[in-house]
């Protein structure tokens, strides 16, 4: 007898050469074969040229009108190409490595072609072709990814026989009071759907179900280990001076929006809470994170504890406490300042009042992790700029505290379906509002040849007594290119500038000093003109610049190029951003587009997730996204919020550890070790 357990070689018509093809695509066993899903269906159905999109699939009836004529383009490769008649469109064929059609493409005949059609060209970029009028068997047919190494036919003859021998016996894990309420297929259902379906609609039910499976068991180990932490891990209790603070809040000299109340409420009941806090605070930049971190911050400070808060660089971390130092000054509060320049005696004696309790709030870039940094009581830490920071420096600079509360403060607007999906086990605080009084910045985008007019334009806000950023060409994986880019348009604006204002050059090669003082003249108004690389891109504040120019904007992602029209409008006065571009792709030009029609982060981040997809959202590095089968997160983000609300639902409730019904969730969750403690951070 058989079992899904056995190797594919145990199928019949599955040989020695097709058993390692299939290893060589990862399928091993008769499970591994049925859990192989389609990458995409093939939508036979005829469809008008007219009505199709560029780059869309496309099968059409067409009549072959002249000779094919072959190009041979070296060993085995050639290039097919024949003119045809397809409705009244008249379109060329081209088939790569498929010469042997010549013969039977002739003149007069009618075919079938399925291929990609190139609107722009009037190409079709076949790939199947049937001699004669289309005839309907088929409709729908799934594609599988099998790198060429077995036909999809042969593949799913397997499948068939894989689904008539098991079908009946999988177990269903989704529970039938669900399938019922979502109205969701059954397990079976869904494979046929998935390997078999009849349309599209078919197809799509079992697409449906899978997604709420992935997404339910993906939500129930996020939730449990969440679930796990806020029972288990005794943090500390702040119990802070809610009238001292109110005085603090009292003494800004702005009044907070309804958004920084509502997230400094939602910080403080956490902080007062005997778990630990794991909180992702967002907003968007200039949406006033560095208040609501200095009232947090001070609430642990009048609760006997001490605060720490770690920014990605120099100048950030040297901003903060400047603003803090100010803001606490009458309260009496200590603020200390330690970075990597911090000269070495002074570092001793900083050292010494930290561990003395001495210091109530220490501010800092990295140096805070060092190993010689030492909390008299540490009760709460804060990171700017979270991704900027590896896990494991974050985790460093917790483990300075006695489980100290954490707060992670990013500017990277995340669509909601990936905060919770990768973020999944934090609670995440929206800072949604811009403080009053705001000006839109207008932003532009420009061809490379207007960038004298820019410039002209520029210039006018510098005789207007403003300042201006010139962000230079991103190029990847070269900083020395970034650099050559940077001295570059330095060179050639202090050159068109000629002594009228000052320009001033500022990358990430500078040696620390330098960047300050060079940040430093930008800010006091020394520099009117600050060329510069993305190292600017990260919470720097000099409200009296209003005009950023960026060069080859398209090599920016969206998030980046928001990030960096942060820098301007943060003043009083009107600001722009002028994107220089040629983007050549589609994608690029809707880029340029997007940024010239909104400056809500959020937005711009949701349509960076549609355009480039989960996996580069967060670009290379690692991004805890998990790989679904299935599920998809631009587009099934109502099913996370319900599989989200389920899975929390369950494992708060006890049905769901006895009873029956759950008994295959139940089974995947202790599979997956996140009851044993595996965490992700
Ligand atoms: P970000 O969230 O990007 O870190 P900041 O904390 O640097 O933003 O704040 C941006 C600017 O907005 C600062 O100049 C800050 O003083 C100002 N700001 C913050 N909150 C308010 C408010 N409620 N009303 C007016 N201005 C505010
Ligand atoms: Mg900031």
């Amino acid at each position: 007898m058989t079992e899904l357990t056995h190797p594919v070689s145990d199928l019949k018509g599955v040989g020695k050469e097709t058993a390692a093809h299939l290893e060589a695509l990862g399928i091993e066993t008769i499970s591994d074969l049925l859990w192989t899903f389609p990458h995409r269906h093939e939508d036979f159905r005829l469809k008008d040229l007219a009505q199709t999109p560029h780059n869309e699939r496309v099968t059409v009836e067409c009549k072959v009108e002249r000779e094919p004529t072959v190009l041979f383009l070296g060993r085995n490769k050639s290039r097919l190409q024949v003119t045809v008649l397809a409705g009244r469109h008249l379109v060329k064929i081209v088939f790569f490595n498929q010469n042997y059609l010549k013969q039977k493409l002739v003149p007069g005949s009618i075919i079938t072609v399925t291929g990609k059609w190139d609107r722009g060209r009037q190409v079709i970029n076949g790939t199947t072709v049937t001699f004669g009028p289309k005839t309907d068997q088929v409709d729908f047919e799934p594609v599988y990814s099998l790198k060429g190494l077995i036909p999809q036919k042969r593949f799913r003859k397997y499948m068939r026989q894989v689904l008539d021998e098991f079908g009946a016996e999988l177990p269903d894990a989704i529970p039938e009071h669900l399938q019922a309420s979502y109205k969701l297929v059954s397990m079976r259902e869904g494979l046929e759907g998935i390997h078999f379906p009849l349309d599209a609609q078919h197809a799509k039910q079992a697409r449906r179900r899978f997604a709420y499976e992935e997404l339910l068991n993906f939500q129930l180990r996020i939730q449990t280990l969440r679930k796990i932490r806020k029972d288990n891990e005794h943090g500390t209790m702040v119990q802070f001076d809610l009238q001292k603070l109110r005085e603090f809040i009292e003494s800004l000299p702005y009044e907070l929006t309804g958004a920084q109340k509502r997230v400094v409420n939602e910080i403080c009941k956490d902080l007062k809470e005997p778990h630990r806090m794991n909180r992702l605070l967002q907003g968007d930049v200039g949406s006033g994170k560095t208040v609501v971190a200095a009232i947090c911050l001070y609430a642990a400070v009048t609760a006997g504890f001490q605060g720490a808060l770690m920014a990605p660089t120099e100048i950030l971390a040297e901003q903060h406490a400047e603003n803090l130092m100010a803001w606490f000054e009458p309260f009496g509060v200590r603020v200390a300042l330690l970075s990597g320049s911090t000269k070495t005696k002074a570092r001793r004696l900083l050292l010494e009042a930290l561990v003395n309790g001495e210091i109530d709030i220490l501010i800092g870039t990295h140096a805070l992790i060092q190993p010689d940094v030492v909390f008299h009581r540490l009760g709460f830490v804060i990171t700017d700029e979270q991704h900027r920071f590896g896990v494991e420096q974050r985790r460093i600079l917790r483990d300075k505290g006695e489980n100290p509360d954490v707060l992670f403060m990013t500017a990277t607007p995340i669509p909601r379906t990936l905060a919770i999906t990768a973020f999944g086990e934090m609670d995440v605080s929206m800072i949604d509002e811009m403080p009053a009084g705001r000006k839109q910045i207008e932003t532009h985008w420009m061809k490379k040849e207007q960038l004298s007019s820019v410039l002209s334009k520029l210039e006018l806000e510098l005789t207007a007594g403003r300042q201006a950023y010139a962000i230079c060409p991103l190029i990847e994986e070269s900083d020395k290119l970034d650099v050559q880019n940077a001295v570059d348009i330095y060179e050639q604006l202090a050159s068109y500038f000629n002594g009228r204002y000052k320009v001033g050059l500022m990358h990430g090669r500078l040696p620390a000093d330098e960047k300050d003082a060079v940040m430093r003249s930008f800010s006091e108004g020394d520099i009117q003109v600050l060329v510069s690389t993305t190292v600017v891109e990260v919470g720097v504040n000099v409200p009296n610049a209003t005009f950023m120019v960026v060069y080859d904007a398209e090599r920016f992602g969206l998030a980046q190029l928001h990030q960096l029209r942060g820098r301007v409008g943060r003043g009083e006065h009107q600001s722009y951003c002028v994107l220089i571009a040629d983007p050549k792709s589609d994608e690029g030009k809707e880029r340029m587009q997007s940024m010239t029609e909104t400056n809500d982060g959020f937005r711009l981040a949701e349509k960076d997730l549609e355009l480039r997809g989960p996996g580069d959202f967060f670009g290379r590095k690692q991004s805890g996204l998990p790989d679904f089968k299935v599920a998809d997160l631009v587009h099934d983000y109502r099913t996370l919020e319900t599989a989200r609300k389920d899975a929390t639902e369950m494992i708060e409730g006890d049905a769901f550890w006895q009873d029956e019904a759950y008994k295959y969730l139940r089974l995947m969750l202790e599979e997956s070790g996140v009851l044993q403690g595996d965490r992700f951070d």
